[in-house]
């Protein structure tokens, strides 16, 4: 059998209308996973569904373009929920579809507009390490170089404000709607010499899996097995479990953690000795019942435990808020598979959103489009981590009012 191919998760991020559709479209024609009868007629013909808004569902768009596959010679690829998309940011956060790499869209005829600002303020608060420049829509500017190199110095100035180094960055001038630089090098752009767009693409790294940091696994349910006894069901986030393993689960409603041996693990009815990062598994540990542990609680071992957090600092990016948040908010944060309601108990600091450098101290209020460092209390006990520690566990959304209100991550705890 062949070896399996390597998978990376791609976001599509950057301003309304700047060509995120249209580009992925035309991708996943080009790379044969959808035809053209597909697609919908006209002068949208690249475009799908993105944004579910119904608007745009009745300008006839045909397929839901995120979750998408494609595959290259080198990597297998699937497009994750894009920014617009409802639920991209809680998705990105709990696990279900972080993106290892960006593809940031901006059209050369607006250059940088607000939300390209915040997608790629956003795109670094989420973790997402990699990023490709595409400068779209280059038939409206006649391919011009000029315009080109003007998009990319102010991209680049946005870069170097999140501590990203622009020369390490490839920017590529595109057109989605006619396909230029895509698969093949375009004579429309004879004066560039870098990668076409599957280039770049196929020039990421992999995600290595994070073998090394603790072991952390946020259990998404619990079942009662026959024969078996208990079985916690979770994904592997961080480090490596093994049979015969000491581990502890919190908060868990036993005071002080539930614990135990681990006896089997278990991966698609078949068991094993081993699990690691990705990895969905089943486990059953001595001396662990039913009701000691629940969803949310997490599990390490008992060597090295799960941080439970009273109070933490964070830096949070709202994202779409109808009103303003102030001290004393108590929305839900959706960190790995725990929900908890937790209080805004200081806004430490505004920071400037395109240098994330901090702006304002101990602002009255933040509002949608704003970044700020503030302190948090859980209203209970829920297991955190410092993002620099152990990165997947450090992320947040925050939900209110049936929607994604502000994103984040845990810069310290402040208190265990
Ligand atoms: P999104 O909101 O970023 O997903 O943008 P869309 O893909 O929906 O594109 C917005 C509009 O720009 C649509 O009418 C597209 O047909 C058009 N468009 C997208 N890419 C290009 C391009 O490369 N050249 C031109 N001329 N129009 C484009």
């Amino acid at each position: 059998m062949a070896k399996e191919k390597e998978h990376l998760n791609l976001a599509f991020i950057g301003h309304v209308d700047h060509g995120k559709s249209t580009l992925v479209g035309n991708l996943l024609v080009k790379a044969g996973t959808i035809n053209e009868q597909q697609l919908a007629s006209g002068e949208d013909k690249f475009r799908f569904i993105m944004d579910t808004t119904k608007e745009e569902q009745e300008r006839g768009v045909t397929i839901d373009l995120a979750h998408q596959k494609f595959s290259t010679k080198k990597y297998d690829y699937t497009v994750v929920d894009c920014p617009g998309h409802r639920d991209f940011v809680k998705n990105m956060i709990t696990g279900a579809s972080q993106a290892d790499a960006a593809v940031l869209v901006v059209a050369a005829n607006d250059g940088v507009m607000p939300q390209t600002k915040e997608h790629m303020f956003l795109s670094m608060t989420l973790g997402i390490k990699q990023i490709i420049i595409g400068i779209n829509k280059m038939d409206m500017e006649d391919y011009s170089e000029d315009r080109f190199n003007e998009v990319k110095e102010d991209v680049s100035v946005l870069l170097k404000s999140i501590g990203r180094d622009p020369s390490t960055v490839t920017f590529i001038p595109l057109s989605a709607f006619e396909g230029d630089n895509i698969v093949e090098a375009s004579s429309n752009t004879p004066w560039y010499k870098g990668p076409t767009l599957i280039e770049a693409l196929d020039a990421l790294t992999a995600p290595e899996k994070p073998t090394d940091l603790p072991l952390r696994i946020p259990i998404q349910d619990v079942y009662s097995i026959t024969g078996v006894g208990t079985v916690p069901v979770g994904r592997v986030e961080t480090g490596i479990l093994k049979k015969g393993d000491n581990v502890i689960f919190l908060p868990s409603t036993t005071v002080n953690g539930a614990s135990g041996e681990v006896k089997s693990i278990e991966m698609h009815h078949e068991q094993f000795e081993v699990a690691e990062p990705g990895d969905n598994i089943g486990f059953n540990v001595r001396g662990v019942g039913k009701n000691d542990i629940r969803r949310g609680d997490v599990a390490g071992h008992t060597s090295d435990a799960p941080t439970v957090a009273k109070q933490f600092s964070a830096q949070v990016v709202v994202l779409q808020h109808p009103g303003v948040i102030t001290v004393g908010y108590t929305p839900v944060f959706h960190c790995h598979t725990s929900q908890t309601a937790c209080t805004f108990i200081e806004l430490t600091a505004k920071l400037d959103p395109a240098t994330g450098q901090p702006e304002a101290k101990n602002p009255d209020f933040i509002k949608t489009g704003d970044a700020a460092i503030v302190e948090i209390r859980p209203t209970k006990p829920m297991v955190l981590e410092e993002a620099k520690n152990i990165p997947p566990m450090g992320r947040f959304a925050i939900r209110d009012m049936g929607q994604t209100v502000a994103a984040g991550l845990c810069l310290k705890i402040t208190e265990q």
